[in-house]
């Protein structure tokens, strides 16, 4: 399982793979966006990333002894700060905010060489649950970060971390998982399929055009003849079209709730249909006239 195996998460992965490629990870992050889309999942898989010796194009190899420990949530250098580990260090009990002695300590290990010579990776989960001072600790934390240290702070409502952290932090946004995802999860496809962001072809997300706005249907066509003649990339541009329709466009109106049932019978129809270029023009051209229509 690497960064490739996140789920509907494109944007965030895509992010995060270019800064490991770039080098240019940053000290802290923020991870938010709705309980059960795989912020804690993709914190380890990134994790993965930056420490792994043997990555491809910025993703871990999944097989070396640094990924093995990450996995197994045994590395040292890779610390999940939760609940648990904060009744694991304090003895308290059912714990439901994250204290400044936990803070505390993480400032300690912080400024400690890490154990293997890389980066020190803390996963702060919860993190709106910090307590008042122990948000005020953190901030002069990530104010001057330790060398090589990455503090990312998985969050549900980031309105209830104070905009001080925010401000510090890179923000990376998770989006809701859409039903169409949801489904394909619940009936097993996904890993046969590799559709919906489980980004099985990571290099496609570096061919998919940047502008879906036509004029005209003669410029619909004119961009799927340029696109790479690989009926699995069609699929994956299909798939991206459609999360660009769910996540930036869609808005609850008529129009827009009998596409969303149209694009399950795309979909559908994508799997079995043959003429798939002939399939995507369809597509685009409803797309371009509910969307880009003023
Ligand atoms: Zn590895």
């Amino acid at each position: 399982m690497s960064l490739r195996n996140v789920l509907g998460q494109q944007k965030a992965v895509e992010i995060l793979l270019n800064e490991v490629k770039n080098n240019n990870i940053k000290h802290s992050y923020i991870f938010y966006g709705i309980k059960g889309i795989g912020k804690k999942f993709t914190a380890f898989q990134f994790a993965k990333s930056i420490l792994c010796n043997n990555t491809k194009d910025g993703l871990s190899c999944d097989i070396c002894d640094i990924c093995n420990k990450i996995d197994e949530r045994i590395h040292p250098d890779v610390v999940l700060v939760d609940f648990d580990f904060q009744q694991q260090l304090f003895g308290k009990k059912e714990a439901t905010s994250i204290s400044i002695d936990t803070i505390r300590y993480i400032k300690e290990i912080s400024i400690l060489t890490s154990y293997e010579g890389g980066y020190k990776i803390f996963i702060i989960d919860q993190a709106e649950t910090l307590q008042k001072e122990a948000a005020n600790s953190l901030l002069k934390l990530l104010e001057e970060p330790p060398q090589k240290c990455v503090f990312i702070l998985v969050v549900s409502m980031l309105g209830a971390l104070p905009k001080t952290v925010i401000s510090r932090c890179e923000l990376i946004k998770f989006f809701p998982l859409n039903n169409l995802i949801l489904k394909q999860i619940s009936k097993n496809e996904i890993c046969k399929e590799s559709m919906f962001g489980s980004i099985e072809e990571i290099d496609f997300i570096k061919k998919v055009p940047q502008n879906f706005k036509f004029e005209n249907i003669n410029e619909i066509q004119q961009m799927i003849d340029n696109l790479p003649q690989d009926k699995d990339f069609i699929k994956y541009f299909f798939i991206r079209l459609t999360e660009d329709f769910i996540f930036n466009k869609y808005n609850c109106c008529e129009d827009h709730n009998k596409f969303l049932e149209e694009i399950e019978f795309f979909l559908k129809n994508f799997r079995y249909n043959i003429e798939y270029k002939l399939l995507l023009e369809t597509f685009l051209l409803r797309y371009n006239t509910l969307c880009n229509s003023d």
